[in-house]
């Protein structure tokens, strides 16, 4: 049976971006889910053919083979399971997510089918970027040295010299699998287990790539770029999918697990999204008032220090905090006001200040106003 064009199975054009086969593909698939359609064979025909056209149409190599080669581009052990029978176990093992929750988990759906072929799936990889607070608060694009298996381009990730020496396995005749009827004392046992011979993959290859030494996948540095959105923070996990180690064979690429780490800033503490600055100002200026610099992400902005400030006030700039993560919104800048008590001073200065020991005005009072410091500080830290 002929297989039909990728791009005629998704109903999208061949310049279609990756966001609108992303989003036919979901169309297909809940039309023809399973679950929506129970015993149907011509729906479930139906989803794997969406699933095989997306693994390639969705994998910018593969598409590109595709685009040039047409389905011989991409027939490969692990990229043809559109022909071979992608197992639907495996179909929501890798793109699972695409349903969001619209069935609500498949667990059980899942796991309730046998594997007829096993899918290779390339392991995970974790990497960690430390950021500048100024490149949180802005986002950033990361380039990343990652060493990790990739698809070997010579024999495009089937691992055979050539198509003459890439054939189905003998021994289970492609299926993967053996099954075996066996004598008991209660009847006639079959038991199904994965074919010895090919390991479960349903090819054999009688000539290896001299590449890959007939694993498909060979081990190199590459340089990932990573989007990072404005206001991550320390020990957040994200996901680039199909970045991590390509699988022995084909298969389906890992995941590049990229975990968030922050450098300290000099000057800035965070706090969520708000940041904090310890501001210490000289005793005159607290008494008399002054303009000050204080630092924010970006740049240096001036505040006012009214006259009678207290130590332990705190100033709350708005909006001079850290983007909210995938929203909007900013945090606040919260400067946190000290008063400077020298310690070494000379004799004349000693003079001077004893002369205010005396005097009523530098007498301390409670504040009037003080709703007390405790709900107060709940506030400032909402
Ligand atoms: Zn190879
Ligand atoms: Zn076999």
């Amino acid at each position: 049976m002929g297989k039909r064009d990728y791009y005629e199975v998704l109903g999208v054009s061949r310049g279609a971006t990756k966001e609108e086969i992303k989003k036919a593909y979901r169309k297909q698939a809940l039309k023809y889910h399973p679950d929506k359609n129970p015993g149907d064979k011509k729906a479930e025909e139906n989803f794997k053919e969406a699933a095989a056209a997306y693994e390639v149409l969705s994998n910018d190599d593969k598409r590109a083979r595709y685009d040039r080669f047409g389905h011989e581009g991409v027939s490969g052990a692990g990229n043809g399971f559109g022909g071979a029978g992608m197992t639907m176990e495996d179909i929501f093992a890798s793109f699972g997510d695409i349903f969001g929750d619209a069935f609500g988990g498949f667990g059980g759906f899942g796991s309730s089918r046998r594997s007829s072929r096993r899918v290779n799936k390339g392991s995970n990889l974790r990497v960690k970027v430390k950021l500048t607070l100024h490149e949180i608060a802005t986002g950033t694009e990361k380039k990343i040295k990652v060493n990790k298996y990739n698809t070997c381009n010579s024999c495009g990730g089937t691992g055979a010299a050539d198509s003459n020496s890439l054939s189905s396995c003998s021994t289970c005749r492609g299926s993967g699998h053996v099954t075996r009827v066996t004598n008991t004392m209660l009847g006639q046992m079959q038991t199904t287990s994965i074919c010895p011979s090919c390991g479960g993959e349903g090819k054999s290859i009688t000539k290896k790539c001299p590449v890959c030494y007939g694993e498909g996948i060979v081990q190199k540095d590459e340089i990932i770029k990573i989007n990072i959105p404005a206001g991550v923070g320390k020990g957040m996990q994200m996901t680039v999918s199909g970045k991590g180690n390509a699988a022995r064979r084909g298969g389906v690429n890992g995941d590049l697990l990229v975990v968030i780490d922050e450098e300290e800033h000099p000057q800035l503490i965070r706090e969520g999204n708000d940041l904090i600055f310890n501001l210490f100002i000289s005793i005159p200026d607290a008494v008399l008032g002054t303009h000050v610099e204080v630092p924010t992400v970006e740049n240096n902005v001036k505040i006012k220090i009214e006259p009678g400030t207290q130590p332990g006030k705190i100033l709350r700039l708005r909006g001079k905090g850290l983007p909210e993560v995938n929203g909007y919104g900013r945090g606040d800048l919260l400067v946190n006001v000290n008063v400077w008590i020298p310690k070494n001073l000379s004799r004349d200065e000693m003079k001077l200040i004893e002369r205010f020991k005396d005097s009523d005005s530098f007498a301390p009072r409670p504040d009037k106003d003080d709703k007390g410091f405790f709900e107060r500080m709940k506030g400032y830290f909402e």
